[in-house]
């Protein structure tokens, strides 16, 4: 209907009453705008606003609609109360499942959190049912937890408007590979639009090692704490993830730079709480964000390498660690491979103890329960965010 309006005309209409919408349209120079074959001017269209609808409002889904919540007032909460929010990935059902399951019982509240690549995989429209799903499940298990959809690692503006038009209600944009003034300027344009329908947004300082989707790199640029005063100022990000040793992925580590406990299990290099606290210092209760969390249970892994697989060299962070920087300024920690390694070691060992079995339902149903009882763990003794929903 509107392929032939020129993309700088901005469209307004409203619906006859058999409901089929009457399209008009204005042009800024000109100031008015046709109603009805008579002209009023542009401000009395967007002041009468109910009547009236941009075909921006039209095709964007608010998260509000979806019952979903930003994340300012949770950080908020949780820089006082010394708790992190555990940011889950998903991309599928059993993972909403397991994770909204896990919450409800522990009382949590919790970010589901999706990458471009899950987003992709999953598909934005159902990504969105989903979502709003989540919201009537919780509810309908007995807690109407607060649940935040949020992009992780978003890499451009257009993406993440994409993900505010579709219904999230927190994005992060990470331009920590730029420049530092390319990076500010990109992460303030996305803040600016995003602001706009009272959506949170991320950013990043620092690089991490590591590789997880689409984001990858070979070593640790860690935050420096003379740039963050200066960048949270200048982009009005709500949020700041930070580089200060943990890594993405499951092999976040190579044996070389680990040490070994008196069990064998390699100990990572530790976090560098230095820089953590030089940061606090320069933005105090600032809302701080862990990313590359992954604890990388040798239990786990163990139960995947004795039924087939062959994770070799698998080096998570330490959960006393997390537990200390989940006490401080950090108010999210993003859990995505220890999710991966635990529905997989319940797969391998279904399957391998049931090699006739060809029922989905049966090797993703122990998968979704090992999932939630990992979640569980985190939530209680990790993140200490149990009870605060
Ligand atoms: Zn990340």
């Amino acid at each position: 209907m509107h392929s032939c309006i020129p993309s700088h005309f901005r469209v307004f209409y409203r619906r006859t009453a058999a409901g089929k919408p009457l399209c008009y349209r204005s042009m800024p120079r000109l100031s008015f705008i046709r109603i009805f074959g008579s002209e009023k001017s542009v401000s009395t269209a967007i002041n009468n606003a109910a009547e009236y609808r941009t075909i921006e409002d039209d095709i964007m889904t608010n998260y509000k609609d979806l019952g979903l919540v930003n994340s300012k007032e949770l950080f908020k909460k949780a820089v006082k109360g010394g708790y992190a929010i555990p940011a889950f990935n998903f991309n599928n059902l059993e993972q909403l499942q397991a994770i909204i399951g896990a919450c409800v019982e522990t009382k949590s509240p919790v970010i589901l959190q999706v990458s471009s690549g899950a987003r992709k995989y999953a598909n934005s429209t159902l990504l969105k049912h989903l979502a709003k799903g989540a919201v009537d499940y919780a509810k309908e298990l007995g807690c109407a937890i607060p649940i935040v959809l949020h992009l992780d690692h978003g890499d451009t503006f257009e993406l993440c408007k994409s993900c505010i038009e579709s219904g999230f209600s927190s994005v992060m944009i990470d331009g920590s590979h730029h420049p530092y003034d390319k990076n500010v300027e990109l992460t303030k344009q996305v803040v600016e639009y995003a602001h706009k329908y009272d959506v949170t947004v991320e950013g990043e300082l620092g690089v991490l090692a590591g590789i997880e989707d689409a984001v990858s790199s070979a070593v640790t640029h860690y935050t420096k704490p003379e740039e963050v005063e200066d960048f949270v100022k200048k982009t009005g990000v709500d949020s700041l993830a930070i580089s200060i040793g943990t890594s993405h992925g499951a092999n976040k580590f190579k044996p070389e730079q680990c040490t070994k406990s008196p069990d064998g299990v390699l100990l990572p290099p530790p976090l560098r709480f230095d820089i953590l606290e030089e940061v606090e210092k320069r933005i105090p209760g600032f809302p701080i964000v862990l990313h590359g969390a992954s604890s990388v249970p040798v239990e786990l892994v163990k139960i995947i390498n004795a039924n087939g697989g062959k994770m070799k060299d698998a080096v998570g962070i330490p959960e006393d660690q997390l537990r200390k920087a989940a006490k401080s300024a950090v108010c999210k920690v993003n859990i995505d491979s220890d999710g991966r390694i635990a529905m997989t070691a319940a797969v391998r060992k279904t399957l391998m103890e049931n090699p006739a079995e060809f029922d989905p339902r049966k090797y993703l149903g122990p998968a979704r329960d090992q999932l939630k009882s990992l979640y569980k763990h985190k939530i209680i003794n990790v993140l200490g965010s149990n009870d605060k929903a």
